[in-house]
């Protein structure tokens, strides 16, 4: 994948926060989760507390970078126009094989190739000096 950032117009994350911290670590191409110091478990999206155990220590774990899709939808019909010649395409949930969900695209198949329990692994897209997203590309089961 190219390290140059492409044309993106598309809505972006916010980077204030642990949403900033989360997307620092992606603009390193390290995909990391919160780990819950008093439980152990992964969380995502980034929030201050474990919904688990209450614990409000924890530290960024990186991620094996491994998951499965574990759903999808097609978009046939952009609902912001940014998306308009991207159509169609899916957002997918992909399950890490640390527990966590997260939301994103599977960038090398089209929505009726996408399975249920189809194995990705994450990839990086930088769409601008600030902002590399996390997506995901077909594994080897
Ligand atoms: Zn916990």
């Amino acid at each position: 994948m190219s390290q140059n950032a492409i044309s993106y117009d598309k809505p972006q994350p916010s980077l204030t926060g642990l949403h900033g911290e989360f997307y620092a670590w992606c603009r390193d191409r390290e995909l990391r989760f919160q780990r819950c110091k008093g439980c152990g478990r992964h969380r995502h999206v980034p929030r201050d507390i474990c919904a688990h155990c209450s614990s409000m220590e924890w530290e960024w774990a990186r991620s094996s970078g491994r998951g499965t899709v574990f759903t999808w939808t097609e978009v046939v019909r952009a609902l912001h126009p940014a998306f308009a010649a991207v159509t169609p395409y899916a957002p997918v949930v992909v399950e890490m094989e640390e527990g966590v969900r997260l939301l994103s695209r599977v960038v090398d198949c089209t929505p009726d190739e996408l399975q249920i329990g189809m194995p990705v692994e994450v990839d990086f897209e930088k769409v601008s000096d600030a902002i590399t997203l996390p997506v995901f590309r077909r594994a080897a089961r």
